[in-house]
């Protein structure tokens, strides 16, 4: 009987089915069938909101943003001998393509 009723509101409660008196609308994420006001606006979406709900889009910036911070600060670890060598290897090299230049600039203004 309780299954039968939860397919019965998904079926109404489709995103996708642009009934009226349309309240409420099933969260792709987490399943749950909340009312309208606990989903952002999306103007992307048929129905003009987006397909998860309010608490999983915050959930999911929340770890995204723990994710970032940690893929930054791993990035730069990681990256940071690389990244003084490059710098190394770019000065090193700039510095003999500038004095081949200023050498053959010399050279042609004499
Ligand atoms: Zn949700």
């Amino acid at each position: 009987m309780a299954r039968n009723n939860v397919k019965f509101k998904f079926k109404i409660y489709r995103e996708d089915n642009p009934k009226e008196g349309y309240r409420s609308k099933r969260c792709s994420k987490c399943g749950g069938v909340k009312e309208i006001n606990e989903f952002s606006k999306n103007k992307y979406t048929k129905d003009g909101l987006r397909v998860q709900c309010k608490d999983c889009v915050k959930e999911y910036y929340e770890e995204n943003k723990e994710k970032i911070i940690k893929r930054t600060k791993e990035y730069q670890e990681n990256n940071k001998e690389q990244i003084a060598k490059r710098a190394k290897e770019y000065r090193e090299n700039n510095k003999e393509k500038r004095n081949r230049y200023i050498k053959k600039y010399r050279e042609n203004n004499k």
